[in-house]
């Protein structure tokens, strides 16, 4: 017999000032992926006190907790930890003002923009309830700070032996803020989030005066033929039912209006829904790339990275109806929205089921005033996405209600878990 979801959750009211309080700092110190020290080590302090067994530094700034309450299911549930270089300009008493030195070197505002800092105070108030009524269920569970979501840094996590290490979990759960109105969440079965790989692309040439073209061969002139015939990809050789996205975000060559230069780069993302329309375009995008430069004559192939590869996330459809059923019974039918399609935004969530071949659900939880949606009918909202005027990640003003997102999410999670964990010997109290 499962859990009841009303024995993980008592407790929850007294605790929210402190998660509250937690947010707060968490929002004001924001750190960058890869950097996130501070931040590992409130978790880290805070999962020992709750009587959690910690490890620190999981793929470089990490953190997992497993709390074992006797034998039983395993349950992953992921937060992840990294702030964006934003300058945050939402005006609040808790609002950043840091700086940071990025990876390239430079000095960069910061902002918990994507609300990572929400993910992290969930998952806190989870795991201190789960530990609280740990008499309540069995099993384990298995949470999972990860660093650097925005570059994928789950893989670093997988890579640094996280199989090995830790009990391998039956199922992944993970959530996600979101600008849809706060009280409510949102999900749907199958793919949920687009998968996203980015190419960095270097072409040669061969440079020369720009009056004498005949005697170069020009990259700019190879690169403008690769842009364009890019465009081709998704719309010659992807089904018109499937969805898939080109672009090619950065072009840089040369220096100057009459010297023609040696080399262009380009940087290209591309997001897929499904595996096999992933290895399509990949494949369709580097065989233009190789084929532009043989038609310009180019004396070397171009040189082509492949970077921050993110599976799809999809979700696993038998325990996307089991969550579904828990956020229903704990937050009401009118406040579970079906999410109606893919949303082209990544996530490298994915990357946990994928690695443990383990179904996995990933939901979003409102965090905007509900009052900023007054007039805005749900299921205009839904196919037509977030209204103009209504910040959504990554947007400086990016600004989620504390109340009640605190305490929807910290519910969310342990109303999914519970739909794994079984009964302990104490019933709900
Ligand atoms: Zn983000
Ligand atoms: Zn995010």
């Amino acid at each position: 017999m499962t859990v009841p979801a009303t024995s993980l959750l008592s407790g929850l009211n007294g605790r929210l000032p402190e998660l509250r309080t937690l947010y707060e700092d968490l929002h004001a110190h924001p750190e960058l992926s890869f950097q996130e020290v501070r931040t590992a080590g409130i978790v880290a302090a805070r999962l020992r006190e709750q009587g959690w067994d910690v490890t620190e530094g999981v793929g470089a700034t990490g953190v997992v907790g497993v709390l074992t309450a006797g034998d039983g299911p395993v349950v992953l549930l992921r937060a992840d930890m990294d702030a964006l270089p934003v300058k945050e300009e939402t005006g609040l008493p808790y609002a950043s003002t840091r700086t940071a030195v990025d990876a390239a070197g430079d000095e960069v505002p910061v902002m918990h923009a994507c609300g990572h800092d929400m993910h992290v105070t969930w998952l806190l108030g989870a795991t201190a309830l789960l530990a609280a009524n740990r008499h309540a269920w069995r099993g384990t569970v298995v949470a999972v700070f990860q660093p650097a979501e925005e570059i994928g840094g789950a893989a670093a996590v997988i890579d640094d032996g996280f199989l090995e290490r830790f009990p391998r979990a039956d199922v992944c759960l993970g959530q996600h803020v979101a600008p849809l109105p706060a009280g409510f969440v949102g999900t749907r079965p199958g793919p949920v989030m687009a998968a996203s790989d980015s190419l960095r692309v270097r072409l040669t040439g061969r440079g020369g005066h720009g009056s004498m073209p005949e005697a170069t061969v020009d990259p700019v002139v190879m690169a403008a033929a690769i842009v364009m015939r890019l465009q081709t990809v998704v719309s010659r050789e992807v089904g018109s039912g499937q969805q898939a996205v080109v672009t090619v975000g950065s072009i840089h060559g040369g220096t100057k209006e009459n010297i023609i230069p040696d080399t262009a780069e380009l940087t290209i993302n591309i997001r897929s829904t499904v595996p096999a329309v992933r290895e399509r375009v990949l494949d369709a995008v580097q065989r233009i790339i190789r084929a532009e430069a043989v038609a310009s004559g180019a004396p070397e192939e171009p040189e082509i990275t492949h970077f921050n590869a993110f599976p799809a996330t999809v979700n696993e459809p038998q325990a996307t109806a089991a969550v579904r059923a828990a956020l229903t019974e704990a937050l009401g039918e009118e406040h579970v929205l079906t999410l109606p399609h893919t949303l082209p935004a990544s996530e490298d969530f994915g990357t946990f089921g994928t690695a443990l071949r383990a179904p996995s659900v990933f939901w979003y939880v409102g965090g905007t005033d509900p009052a900023a949606y007054k007039a805005v009918d749900h299921d205009a909202l839904l196919e037509n996405g977030i209204p103009a005027g209504i910040p959504g990640n990554h947007s400086p003003l990016f600004a989620p209600a504390v109340d009640p997102t605190v305490e929807v999410g910290v519910t969310s999670l342990l109303a999914a878990a519970a739909q794994w964990l079984d009964a302990g010997a104490e019933p709900a109290r």
